[in-house]
């Protein structure tokens, strides 16, 4: 039997909605996407668009739900005001900019009865599963992240990542905390950080974090945006059974340098599937434990301040 079509709607239309989210859903048979919006009102894909949410919902009475592809910035309000009119929401990652606007989210989904999905799509890359399943019985000694970027190539022009709410560094680095409180059986906290800021900016440009679990194992996480040349998205294992590496932010995977076959799985598609899933089974799924840690990371960070930070 065929499953109920969702008519969904997107806000905001950057980088990730035009590159993931509309070929994702424009691809996917339990979807319609009904209507885009965004604040410049820009059209996408031949489908309506409107310049606020609340446009968007007042034209279009059928739709059932939202997702999120705005700056965290904001999303808050957002995400509220499509919950109170009754639809289901998806949130792109990180979830909102505080812990508690997104208890609140669950807090209104509860109440109405709809589905809230804070989504992660870097724990839906190819080898995060196999990972997870080939640790879960090992003893694992330490784990190394490196996840550095040219934020100049990845983010150009994105005002939001600099400015309060916007993470910095972590905007990336929190994927790798999502992959990595995914793949480890133990509860991970923080407790040592250090964040540069810029002397001109409001968010992180770099940050090392030191981690560990309650058997004393650590983690030593490296975050920077200033990466050029290779970049790198690369979570490292040691345990008792040899090296896990995954590389290429979960794309790939090694064990004692020896490559692993992975069942191919694309991320934004596998997320919208979860998303119906747990429309139809009338449940939400809003995991904040990656969001925590980066919450902690500023709690505890020592602050260094560092040169200028300019785009061009
Ligand atoms: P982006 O390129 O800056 O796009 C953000 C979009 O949101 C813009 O189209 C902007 O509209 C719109 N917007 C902002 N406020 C709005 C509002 N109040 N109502 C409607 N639209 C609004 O950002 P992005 O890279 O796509 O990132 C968005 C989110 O996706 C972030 O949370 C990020 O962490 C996550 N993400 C990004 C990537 C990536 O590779 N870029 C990957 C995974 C996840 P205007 O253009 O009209 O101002």
């Amino acid at each position: 039997m065929s499953e109920t079509v969702i008519k969904i709607g997107i806000v905001g239309l950057g980088k990730i909605a035009r590159d993931q989210h509309i070929p994702a859903l424009l691809a996917d048979s339990r979807y319609e996407l009904m209507a885009v919006a965004s604040k410049h009102g820009g059209a996408a894909f031949d489908v309506p668009a409107f310049r606020s949410l609340g446009d968007m919902i007042s034209r279009s009475p059928e739709m059932q739900a939202v997702s999120f592809c705005t700056p965290p910035q904001g999303r808050h309000l957002l995400a509220r005001q499509a919950l109170e009119a009754g639809l289901h929401v998806m949130l792109e990652k990180p979830p909102g900019t505080t812990i508690s606007e997104v208890d609140d989210l669950v807090a209104v989904a509860q109440t109405k009865g709809l589905t809230l999905f804070a989504s992660w799509h870097s724990r839906c890359a190819p080898a995060v599963e196999r990972a997870r399943l080939w640790l879960a019985n090992r003893s694992i000694q330490r784990v190394v992240v490196r996840w550095k970027e040219d934020v100049r190539v990845w983010h150009p022009g994105q005002q939001w990542i600099w400015q309060p709410g916007g993470l910095g560094v972590f905007d990336p680095g929190i994927n790798a905390l999502s992959v990595i409180t995914r793949i480890l059986p133990r509860t991970v906290f923080v407790t040592e950080a250090s964040l540069s800021y810029p002397a001109n900016r409001d968010t992180p440009i770099a940050a090392k974090l030191t981690l560990s679990d309650s058997s004393g194992m650590m983690v030593d996480a490296e975050f920077d945006f200033r990466q050029t040349g290779e970049q790198t998205w690369d979570v490292i294992v040691d345990t008792d059974a040899g090296q896990l590496k995954l590389r290429h932010g979960g794309s790939t995977m090694q064990i004692n340098e020896l490559p692993v076959d992975l069942a191919p799985r694309a991320e934004y598609p596998s997320l919208y599937r979860r998303f119906a899933e747990l429309v139809r089974d009338g449940r939400s799924d809003v995991d904040l434990v990656a969001f925590r840690l980066v919450a902690d990371a500023f709690l505890l960070g020592r602050r260094e301040i560092v040169e200028p930070f300019s785009e061009s």
